[in-house]
């Protein structure tokens, strides 16, 4: 998120939420900000306003995962206080390692010190240069980190854990499971544009999500849509370097790093829009997608067809252009 709207976000943090009821009177909605972004959750429930347990399940999700929360169990694990997980931890580590290995290290969640080398960088024009690249990569890579029982074991006191690029689609998994247990089969959950979803909206209807159209706006405040994607039960996340990008001599750079090269992303992928069954799948390929390329994303795609993207990108004349890969296209509302 840029940092106008974080501002924005953190000044109306105490003050923002919003909960209702729809016009169909079993349709609950909540509104408000949650890790540093905006969340929006309906639900179908006879008679039931769960909005204290779902305040409940982000203030444990964040005590868990959060790297802002100095004394969350990741945090711990950063400073070397700790070695212990908990369940939301271990499934993240499980996750992320399995679509680390899917995507050849494209995605990894020990990068951040090469993410703040490079967003340092951007703010004082003192880049890393290759030494430097080359010396924080022996403590960056995913196989750098084993989860032994419920133990974590880094080959280096220096490997930091940051599921910035994960953790938003998990929570909304998390938000899902609470929603299950309580027997709810209509729902759906945004937080910080990742959905999760199920069965149909207060119209009776699939859910229509807004695919927005990738432009160079910081401000992020200008934007049209792309496409409308229909669904009834599953997940969508999107990863783009429209919103968070530098400029350096003239060449754009991205927030997202490619782990294995140590340097950002620069190619002609602007956004891609992940479908799976969950949404921390579809976040980290998201983001995975973003460091990969439009070609070799086709590639992938072709071969795990329980995975779908919408990739936007700019052509050879420059101009934008979709890829929707076979899975997806009868999701896309005409
Ligand atoms: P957004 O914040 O736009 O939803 P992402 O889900 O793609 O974006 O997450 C981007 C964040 O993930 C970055 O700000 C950075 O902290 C982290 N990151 C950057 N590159 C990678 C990568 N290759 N693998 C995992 N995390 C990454
Ligand atoms: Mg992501």
């Amino acid at each position: 998120m840029n940092n106008r709207i974080k501002i924005l976000c953190l000044f109306f943090s105490f003050i923002f939420f919003f909960s209702c009821k729809s016009k169909n009177e079993k349709y609950y909605k909540h509104r408000g900000q949650v890790f540093g972004t905006f969340y929006s959750i309906i639900y179908e429930s006879n008679n039931k306003d769960l909005f204290d347990e779902i305040q409940e399940k982000f203030k444990e999700y964040d005590y868990s995962l959060s790297n802002y929360n100095k004394e969350s169990v990741v945090s711990k694990i950063n400073t070397n206080e700790s070695n212990h997980t908990d369940k939301y931890l271990r499934y993240m580590l499980k996750l992320s390692k399995e679509i680390s290995k899917n995507t050849d290290g494209a995605f990894d969640i020990t990068v951040a010190p090469l993410v703040n080398a490079w967003g340092f960088g951007f703010k004082t024009s003192e880049f890393p240069d290759s030494t430097a690249i080359d010396s924080m990569k022996t403590f960056v890579g995913f196989e750098k980190i084993q989860l032994i029982d419920s133990i974590v074991k880094k080959d280096d006191s220096r490997v930091i854990i940051d599921l910035s690029a994960i953790a938003k689609g998990y929570a909304c998994d998390v938000i899902a499971d609470l929603l299950e247990d309580h027997k709810i089969d209509n729902y759906m959950i945004e937080i910080g544009g990742e959905i999760r979803c199920k069965g149909k909206s207060s119209k009776n209807k699939n859910w229509r999500i807004g695919i927005d159209k990738p432009f160079d706006d910081k401000t992020g405040l200008n934007h049209g849509i792309e496409a409308i994607v229909k669904m009834n039960s599953g997940a969508m996340a999107t990863s783009g370097n429209y919103r968070q990008f530098y400029y350096k001599d003239g060449k754009k750079y991205s927030h997202t790093i490619d782990p294995v090269s140590g340097y950002p992303v620069s190619h002609n992928l602007l956004s891609t829009t992940v479908v799976a069954n969950n949404c921390a799948t579809a976040d980290a390929y998201a983001t995975a997608f973003m460091v990969m390329g439009k070609d070799k994303v086709i590639n992938f795609l072709k071969s795990n067809k329980e995975i779908n993207a919408l990739l936007i990108y700019e052509n050879n004349e420059g101009k934008l252009s979709t890829y929707i890969s076979e899975g997806m296209k009868n999701m896309i509302q005409k």
